[in-house]
């Protein structure tokens, strides 16, 4: 399916985002890995994309910076002539119990987590429209659906992006843009690393599959819903997470 597909992942250093990109890796296919600070991961990321025959571009820069994002997507249009994919990976948590939620850690999830969504996809729909041909996937969480305590506003900005998600299939399906979430479950990733054992215990208690899931098993998910097969499904999230929710 990639083959000759220019494909962005944001927040691919690591974690599921690196999975996403290796997913994508074949030849033929443009593999853009977005970060924001992690330069090494990063190249170590498209180390492995080339590894797999596919080329590999980096492109550092922060989702939540409206110049930024303009900056980088035309860079990639000018360089690519198209952009067939957009993956909305990239995420942040800054987690504490309401009352302690400092406004900051409000305004620095709902930038990177929900208004990057916003500006990554603006910053699409010309190549997208354009080429009338795109998909976009955004990762949103389980948490954006069940809540979580000790994380409001994250589950704030995984909740928007829900609606966001489904309110711009409805404008774009016409144009043959297909835009779709997938919602990880509780996924070894260095994002979950930071919870303590007691945390982990019960996490995994509310999982029938009775472990966690992989990057992998998130990114095949996120490879269907992108697609040529996969057209006539827009506006959805595919849930990844072993039955800990059942939306
Ligand atoms: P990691 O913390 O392991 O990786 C996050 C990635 O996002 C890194 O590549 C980081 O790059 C990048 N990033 C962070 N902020 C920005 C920014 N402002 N601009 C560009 N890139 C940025 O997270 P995961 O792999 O665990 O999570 C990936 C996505 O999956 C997130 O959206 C997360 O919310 C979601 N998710 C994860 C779950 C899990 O259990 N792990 C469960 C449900 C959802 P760098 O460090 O270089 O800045």
């Amino acid at each position: 399916m990639a083959h000759n597909k220019v494909i962005l992942i944001t927040g691919a250093s690591r974690g599921i985002g690196r999975a996403i990109a290796l997913a994508f890796a074949e030849p033929g296919s443009t593999v853009i890995v977005n970060y924001r600070s992690g330069r090494e991961a990063a190249e170590e990321t498209a180390e492995a994309v080339r590894r797999r025959g596919a080329q590999a571009v980096l492109s550092p820069f922060d989702v939540a910076q409206p110049e930024a994002v303009k900056a980088a997507f035309k860079d990639i249009t000018d360089a690519f002539g198209r952009l067939d994919v957009l993956v909305n990976n990239a995420g942040i948590t800054r987690d504490n119990i309401f009352p302690r939620l400092k406004e900051s850690d409000w305004d620095e999830v709902l930038a990177v987590n929900l208004k990057g969504v916003f500006l990554c996809c603006q910053a699409a729909m010309r190549p997208m429209l354009k080429q009338r041909f795109g998909r976009i996937v955004t990762i949103t969480s389980v948490v954006g659906f069940t809540g979580n305590a000790g994380q409001c506003n994250y589950a704030a900005a995984k909740a928007g992006i829900v609606g966001l998600t489904r309110s711009l299939a409805r404008e774009v399906i016409s144009r043959n843009i297909t835009v779709n979430a997938v919602a990880p479950g509780y996924i070894e990733t260095e994002m979950t690393q930071a919870l303590s054992e007691d945390a982990r215990r019960a996490l995994l208690e509310q999982i029938p599959a009775g472990r966690t899931g992989t990057p992998e098993e998130v990114a095949a998910a996120v490879r269907f819903l992108a697609s040529d097969e996969a057209g006539y499904i827009t506006g959805q999230v595919l849930h990844v997470n072993g039955g800990m929710y059942m939306g």
